[in-house]
């Protein structure tokens, strides 16, 4: 009689593959159960991994609350965008990655045959949720990382370096989201005053991309104390706390009355793209990487007016992981640093509540599966 090894060989699988995994499934708004699923098994152009981390944010409260669109099915929908971990079964057509390297990842997978996805904007797909034509967003529009298990496509998965921790994994998704936003802004912002409004995973580590990059004054505007500080020993020049001075004034008088030659709006406030129109010097730049809770009012006017240019990025494309991993490996982004709260997988609901209710002042909230 076959033993559990042979029939797990006989699968694809190793050896130590368990059939079984423990997995955080969404069953419908505000309810997220831990249960057992089939370990998926991966395409021959992907990567089964035996997830390490995995980071929460924002859009996963969002999630958890029902409100995304294009998700699989209630009952079959495992959240988690921002995992990191080993290589546990490349698939049949896989030898970019072989059975125990480490890992991180871009959410974003592009259909690749839209005009789009031809030009490298793969996410602005425009079969965006659209599976059966290739696209997939892990932890969005398909299956993703609050379980033990998660497959990935080999396009979108990079080598975590030796010298990085998972933890630093986890922060990679995120930085690659405020890199593509400088990206799409021109990216050149050596010698910049650049203004960052919000200091959260996305503020903090376009604040250390900047600095890195040769930006010249790095404003961070923030409204915790705590985040601040940690801006600042990551390489912010300045910190602004917007609960104790007008962060309009004081970013005008640190730049000489010009404004910043370059704003990066990450915090989601509404009313932050109204102070990006104030803060910005006339002829700079504005981008803007944050969700809002709904439509936002601004002087548009006043945009037009200064001939300043407004760019917008979703997510983490242009193959900005690759230039975060770099800029990891090479000690300029350390991502381990924003890691404030560890939960083992069953505690999932625990986990959201403190990021809910900012219990213990998180910064990022990681699940070990
Ligand atoms: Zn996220
Ligand atoms: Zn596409």
């Amino acid at each position: 009689m076959a033993n559990e090894a042979d029939v797990a060989a006989a699968a694809g699988r190793g050896p130590d593959l368990p059939g079984t995994m423990r997995a955080a499934v969404l069953f419908g708004p505000g309810d997220l159960r831990v249960v057992d699923r089939d370990v998926p098994a991966p395409e021959p152009d992907e990567v089964l991994v035996r997830v390490a981390m995995c980071g929460a944010c924002g859009t996963d409260l969002k999630i958890y609350d029902g409100h995304f669109p294009q998700t699989p099915p209630f009952g079959e929908y495992t959240p988690g965008h921002e995992w990191t971990g080993t290589v546990a079964v490349p698939g049949a057509g896989v030898d970019e990655f072989a059975v125990g390297d480490r890992v991180c990842i871009e959410a974003h997978r592009g259909c690749g045959r839209c005009d789009n996805c031809l030009v490298g904007r793969y996410t602005a797909c425009l079969n965006y949720g659209n599976r059966a034509k290739g696209h997939r967003a892990t932890g969005m529009t398909a299956n993703g990382g609050f379980a033990e298990y998660a497959v990935h496509h080999v396009g979108s998965l990079y080598a975590l370096p030796p010298s990085l921790s998972f933890e630093d994994g986890v922060l990679i998704t995120t930085a690659g989201t405020g890199l593509y936003g400088l990206d799409v802004a021109g990216g050149y912002v050596a010698g910049l005053d650049v203004a960052v409004l919000g200091p959260g995973p996305v503020g903090l580590t376009t604040v250390q991309a900047l600095k890195a990059m040769g930006a010249a004054r790095v404003i961070l505007v923030g409204t915790r104390a705590s985040r601040l500080e940690l801006g600042q020993r990551l390489g912010a020049s300045h910190v602004i706390n917007a609960r104790e001075v007008d962060p309009v004034a004081a970013i005008l008088e640190l730049t000489g009355g010009a404004g910043a030659d370059l704003t990066v709006e990450c915090s989601g406030s509404p009313g932050a793209p109204q102070q990006c129109a104030e803060v910005t010097k006339r002829g700079g730049k504005i981008v803007i990487v944050a969700f809002y809770p709904g439509p936002v009012t601004f002087d548009l006017s006043s945009v037009v007016r200064k001939d300043i240019s407004i760019h917008t990025s979703r997510g983490e494309g242009g193959n900005n992981v690759k230039r975060a991993v770099a800029l990891a490996a090479q000690g300029r982004l350390n991502g381990a640093a924003l890691v404030s709260h560890w939960f083992p997988l069953e505690d999932i609901a625990t986990a959201f509540q403190v990021m809910r209710d900012r219990l213990g002042d998180p910064v990022k909230v990681v699940i070990v599966p």
